[in-house]
């Protein structure tokens, strides 16, 4: 799971994703161009562009670049050894191609359009004002479909609409069918899958799947299941799945053997580094992560780390099952996460505190990492603040999760005094300077460990994800998010917070609620924070003084009111009722206009509503 700092800001956007950056990145590494990733369904019939014809006018480019900061990310690598420099290498080509991948699953369109505009040679210096502007939004919305204004999504060129299936599910499936068929046909595969593409089983897929094994009999080998899957005839009643490692077999194969160098050039220096490159390299191609997880979860990388994997089911508006590919190469930080690993340690205390708790044994040694990002890619890259991987319960009960926080996100000065500023337009005077620097870092932190604790399946023995379907990361979400301000007077009764940082961790799980315009509901982090911001207004955690138009913030009321709003959500996981789900999330997750809309009007007038997040090492300024 990871939380995006964007999450508190309007619009839960990735930022950037560029069409102009496999280039950059390119000339930064002194590398050819990786090969184009033929994959996903060439659209037939596909009309050339003209111009800049039917795409997005600059005019509205210019609405969303006006309300747009740009911050550009710097790790400080002087402390990396030389077999480490050239292994950052090896994941920045990594990342250009599974950047590829993320953004060809986004839009069928996605690449076409991002080669076009970076190819494209305007005729006069109009057109290079349109074309700068349309790269730059590429980029922030890593690819042609950008969120405007008002929280809707719009087409930067003259492409298919958006559609809940994007690039990722076949046209014309829907949810429900899908599902009752997976429950049906196991002998179809993993339909359901975190790592697999589920095919309409045509005629033509068949062959194209058939085919790619056919040139891939390794991925044949590695997957056992597969050559069975692909017997038999079509039925385009039917489907079937296929792993990521077959439908993407060429850009697997080619991550592969980079992070088999990546993996060779750190042997000397990191040998738990080393081994976990050298596992992910083969999981990527056995389309099972459970090898390199373990590495990576249990071993303790000294300088560099990396996440490499498709991880996150965000992007998945129809199913929320599939994952989407990522790179982060993170540089750990000068400042110590001895404080945070030492109040870890009590993990077991706080689990068996919670409402109705004890769920679970909680280990006691979690890693945990300050990290400096050097460059993200696909689904990782813009404001992500931390990241708490792996999420598959089979993995994560056996190894435990891995902590990365993005000190150079959390602490960022143009991020930190944008969120003063939006706590100051939205609170009322007396208590407008509560948020100080620390805040959203305490609060993030402890956010992840959150993660950590609470139950893990329904109180019948069910999968919680399987159970609450496409409410799971609402819930998730909102439990981290609760389980963080739960613990703050804990932290302040352990000494490991001050009474200073906890009432500012506090103004910043406050700041967290506050929504510029209604998310819309397949939007985790948007729902769930507005469900948050309703729960405490109707509890008294916050009230709002209508002639003012502020909100006030209960101290007092404060942590009661978060553990009754954190029993609701564990009962609602451990009920693992979906139906019960969604009626919470109908009760809490409503928009007032006299209230949110107030308050969001004041929000959008206090900063940026985007952020265009870029990289030193991509050669961004
Ligand atoms: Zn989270």
């Amino acid at each position: 799971m990871n939380i995006r700092f964007l999450a508190f800001l309007a619009l839960s956007i990735g930022a950037l994703g560029a069409c102009d950056e496999p280039v950059d990145d390119d000339s930064t590494l002194g590398e050819g161009t990786p090969e184009p990733i033929a994959e996903g369904q060439p659209a037939s019939g596909v009309e050339p562009f003209d111009g800049l014809a039917g795409f997005y006018p600059v005019e509205q480019c210019d609405a969303i670049l006006s309300r747009t900061e740009r911050l550009v990310l710097r790790a400080d690598t002087s402390s990396l050894t030389e077999g480490e420099r050239g292994a950052v290498i090896k994941l920045m080509q990594v990342g250009v191609i599974f950047g590829r991948l993320y953004e060809n699953a986004n839009h069928s369109d996605a690449l076409r359009v991002g080669e076009y505009l970076e190819t494209y040679e305007p005729g006069d210096e109009a057109e290079r004002t349109h074309l700068s502007a349309l790269r730059d939004l590429y980029a922030m919305f890593k690819g042609p479909v950008p969120w405007n204004l008002d929280g809707d999504r719009d087409l930067l060129a003259p492409i298919a609409p958006y559609d809940a299936r994007r690039n990722i599910h076949p046209a014309g499936i829907d949810a429900d069918g899908v599902r009752a068929f997976a429950a049906a046909h196991p002998e179809a595969g993993d339909l359901l899958g975190t790592r697999t593409l589920i095919r309409v089983r045509t005629a033509e897929a068949l062959a194209r799947d058939r085919s790619a094994l056919e040139d891939h009999p390794t991925i044949g080998v590695l997957n056992p299941g597969l050559a069975s899957i692909l017997e038999g005839g079509p039925d385009p009643e039917a489907y079937y799945a296929v792993p990521y490692a077959l439908a993407h077999a060429d850009a697997l194969l080619e991550a592969n053997g980079l992070l088999n160098e990546a993996s060779a050039l750190v042997r000397g220096d990191d040998a738990d580094l080393a081994d976990y490159l050298e596992q992910r390299a083969r999981d990527l191609l056995t389309n099972d992560y459970e090898a390199g997880d373990a590495a990576w979860v249990s071993g303790r990388p000294q300088r560099l780390n990396a996440l490499v994997g498709a991880y996150e089911t965000y992007d998945d508006d129809l199913l929320s099952v599939k994952a989407a590919y990522a790179v982060s190469i993170l540089v750990k930080s000068a400042s110590g996460s001895a404080e945070l690993e030492a109040a870890i340690a009590e993990l077991q205390q706080f689990e068996d505190a919670l409402p109705g708790g004890p769920y679970q044994r909680v280990r006691s040694q979690i890693p945990v990492g300050i990290y400096q990002i050097h460059a993200d890619y696909g689904q990782a890259r813009g404001g992500n603040t931390a990241t708490i991987l792996p999420n598959e319960p089979h993995i994560t009960q056996r190894y435990g999760r891995t902590i990365l926080i993005r000190e150079n996100i959390l602490r960022n000065p143009t991020i930190v005094a944008r969120g003063q500023a939006r706590f100051r337009a939205a609170i009322v005077p007396d208590q407008a300077e509560d948020l100080a620097e620390s805040g959203n870092f305490d609060r993030t932190v402890w956010h992840e460990v959150g993660h950590y604790l609470g139950p893990k399946a329904t109180a019948d023995g069910r999968n919680i994800d399987e159970a609450l379907t496409d409410l799971q990361n609402h819930f998730e979400e909102l439990k981290a998010d609760l389980v963080s301000l739960w613990m703050m007077p804990r932290l302040e009764a352990l000494g490991v917070l001050t009474e200073e940082r906890v009432r500012s961790a506090y103004a910043a799980g406050v700041l967290r609620t506050l929504r510029t315009v209604e998310p819309q509901r397949t939007n985790p982090y948007g729902t769930m924070n507005l469900m948050q911001n309703n729960y405490f207004l109707e509890h008294g955690l916050l009230s709002f003084d209508a002639e003012a138009g502020k909100l006030r913030i209960d101290y007092e009321a404060y942590p009661g009111v978060v553990e009754r709003m954190l029993a609701e959500v564990i009962a609602i996981q451990q009920g693992g009722d979906r139906g019960a789900a969604a009626a919470f999330v109908e009760r809490y997750g409503a928009w007032d206009e006299g209230i949110q809309g107030v308050v969001g009007r004041a929000l959008d007038a206090a900063g940026a509503r985007y952020t265009f997040v870029r990289y030193a090492a991509l050669g961004h300024e």
